[in-house]
């Protein structure tokens, strides 16, 4: 097995799971035939970087990666966002007027335990680059689609050069303006993010990165590393976080994560509930519970450091934003305001 620094992205082969990982479940005393049951429906995949940012058992960090038997007495629906009825192409969901959700991995470097395509990712055959070719024709063809987001699975699954192709066809086409790239990748596999991918990346400018965190001590000194190559290359970062029950459920440890990202010159973008998919449903809060937490976070920091907070709507309804009840009342002539520290202020109508 390669060790983790040896990868070379110009082939298409995944990063290394960790060797280790046996051993490690067995050391930590975790319930191995469990974990077999699990994996035999939701494939495990952990890298070695993600666990040795493990402290102990149970961990936010061990509840993200580690297989837990509640995934398996959960009723959900597989697909609640009903991204199969908007898909017009295959890997392709077009469900908002000027933008669409490019899907160019089934794989990733690690599997999160709450996924969300949890009803495909790790479990299809790796997208043929003539699917993605022929999504990308679609997006050719419609003139109104001015933003191309890239997904999966993890696009930084693919080499370089397979990367580069999806880019330079997308770059060509002159009515997409911007180009939007969804990983987590500098969290789970900071090594893929070198030197080489960042100068093949900031060819195609306008280019966006929004990176998957959900708690503070992901960014360690690797990730933070990664980042900066990134950010040098003018590249504009942003996050995306799902608030998760035992993991960041927690207004303290969600600011620090917010603040740590701006300091790495991210800024968080948007703070998902968790979707009722099938196999998550332990990591479920309340919507009472977010707004809770966000108005423990909003107003109490800078403003860059607070992303939106959303419900990706089941039903296939898009994201919709949630806010706590900042207008307390509203009429021609005024509108009562509620501020972060929850006092009363006035504001009249024109
Ligand atoms: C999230 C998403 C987008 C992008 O949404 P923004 O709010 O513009 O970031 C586009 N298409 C689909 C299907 C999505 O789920
Ligand atoms: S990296 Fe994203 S797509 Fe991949 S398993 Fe984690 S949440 Fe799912």
């Amino acid at each position: 097995m390669p060790d983790e620094g040896d990868l070379d992205s110009s082939e298409e082969r995944p990063p290394p799971k960790s060797g280790a990982l046996d051993e490690f479940l067995i050391s930590m005393n975790s319930e191995i035939s469990e974990i077999q049951k699990v994996r035999d429906v939701y494939p495990m995949r952990v890298t070695k970087h993600f666990l040795s940012l493990i402290k102990e058992k149970d961990d936010p960090i061990w509840r993200q990666c580690i297989p837990s038997i509640e995934e398996l007495r959960d009723v959900n629906t597989p697909d609640p966002l009903m991204e199969e009825r908007d898909t017009k192409v295959p890997y392709l969901v077009h469900r908002y007027p000027d933008r669409v959700l490019l899907l160019v991995s089934s794989r990733c470097a690690m599997y999160c335990r709450f996924c969300t395509r949890k009803r495909k990712v790790g479990r299809i055959d790796e997208i043929p680059m003539n699917d993605i070719m022929r999504a990308i024709d679609y997006i050719r063809e419609h003139k109104e689609i001015r933003d191309v987001l890239i997904s999966g699975g993890d696009p930084f699954m693919r080499s370089d050069k397979n990367l580069e192709k999806i880019l330079s066809a997308i770059r060509s086409i002159d009515h997409v303006e911007i180009i939007r790239i969804g990983t987590r990748m500098p969290v789970v596999y900071p090594a893929r993010i070198t030197l080489r991918l960042v100068n093949m990346l900031k060819k195609y400018h306008p280019l966006y990165i929004n990176i998957h965190f959900e708690h503070p001590r992901e960014i360690d000194e690797a990730c933070s590393n990664a980042l900066s190559l990134l950010a040098d290359a003018g590249i504009p970062l942003g996050s995306q976080s799902v608030l998760l029950r035992g993991v960041n459920d927690n207004p303290v440890v969600l600011k620090e994560l917010f603040q740590k990202l701006v300091k790495n010159r991210v800024k968080p973008y948007y703070l998902y509930l968790c979707d009722p998919s099938q196999g998550v449903e332990h990591f479920r809060t309340t919507v009472q519970e977010a707004l809770e937490i966000f108005k423990k976070i909003q107003g109490w920091t800078t403003g860059l450091c607070v992303p939106h907070l959303v419900i990706d709507s089941p039903g296939g309804g898009g994201k919709i934003p949630v806010l706590p009840a900042y207008i307390k009342e509203i009429n021609d002539e005024r509108v009562i305001l509620v501020n972060y520290e929850g006092k009363e202020f006035e504001y009249r109508n024109p």
